[in-house]
């Protein structure tokens, strides 16, 4: 009980002022499908400060299939089935801390099941993104042998030390994403995965050095943000709200983070019809999807 009251505490993020650019709008001939690894329940104390939710929250662990014309991409791959082994290597508390954290998650399949499931070939992937890279987004492409990986530079170079034995495994796969295209909404830069503008990438470093969030605009005209783990659920977002102690000591730069969701929530403010989808908050991936596994 002492630990989840602790785990609630958390600092304030303040207003920073000013406003932000809305995210572009236009149609494309992207379709969305979602790949569901493992589902759980993330702690309310937890997952974001201040009490800010009064019940845990369905979570999940989810990749996103952007299909289009010009390939098929994953963003994410979950949690690797050979993990508990692998976070061996772990050691002291930290090891302990992920090894238990781990054991909540109700597997759904293999990751290449899970992506067969709702009818895409994994061999067909072109590649994958990462939003960066955790067990719990990483580990799973160990299971999609071949497929490219697209990460900033700086999260390739950390990989050693965050997931030691997956990292090594992955890391001959791994691509630099350069962010060579201009700035989007309130982010200085971008890289356009398609070339027609339908799937950005910008970086939101803060999380981890090179974490990212990936900017969608699909074929029906809906708007899509995945910000990975910059929050955990939207209520960080839409109150400006921290992690809370325990989960913030996994964000890289405390600055950085709270800079991202200073940013996610002048975002919602000027562009609420844009929809914010935390890789965790199984409710935002529902109230996109429904119950479809694609929207085309
Ligand atoms: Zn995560």
């Amino acid at each position: 009980m002492l630990l989840l009251l602790l785990a609630a505490c958390g600092h304030h993020i303040p207003d920073p002022g000013g406003t932000v650019a809305a995210m572009p709008s236009f149609s494309t001939s992207l379709a969305v499908c979602r790949a569901e690894f493992a589902t759980g329940t993330l702690p309310a104390g937890m997952v974001v400060a201040h009490h800010a939710l009064k019940e845990d929250v369905p979570s999940t662990q989810s990749g996103l299939l952007l299909v289009h014309p010009g390939g098929t991409w994953l963003v994410d791959g979950g949690m690797s089935l050979a993990y508990q082994t692998s976070m061996r290597e772990v050691k002291g508390l930290k090891g302990l801390f992920l090894r238990e954290a781990a054991k909540g998650w109700t597997r759904l399949g293999t990751p290449e099941e899970v992506i067969r499931r709702v009818g895409i070939l994994p061999e067909t992937l072109t590649g994958a993104i990462l939003s960066h890279a955790h067990f719990d987004h990483l580990g799973g492409l160990l299971d999609l042998p071949g497929v490219p990986i697209w990460a900033p530079p700086e999260e390739l170079a950390a990989l050693d030390s965050m997931l030691p034995a997956e990292a090594r495994a992955l890391a001959p796969r791994g691509h630099p994403i350069s962010f060579d295209g201009p700035a989007v909404g309130p982010y200085p830069s971008s890289w356009d995965l398609f070339g027609d503008g339908s799937a950005l990438i910008v970086p939101m470093s803060g999380h981890t050095p090179g974490s990212v969030g990936t900017l969608l605009r699909l074929a029906n005209g809906r708007r899509v943000f995945h910000v990975g783990d910059t929050v955990w659920v939207r209520e960080g977002y839409e109150g400006r709200e921290p992690k809370g102690w325990l989960a913030s000591s996994f964000d890289n730069d405390r600055d950085g983070t709270d800079l991202q969701i200073q940013r996610l929530w002048k975002l919602h403010q000027v562009d609420p019809d844009l929809l914010i989808l935390p890789a965790h908050d199984r409710r935002q991936w529902e109230a996109l999807f429904g119950a479809s596994e694609c929207i085309r």
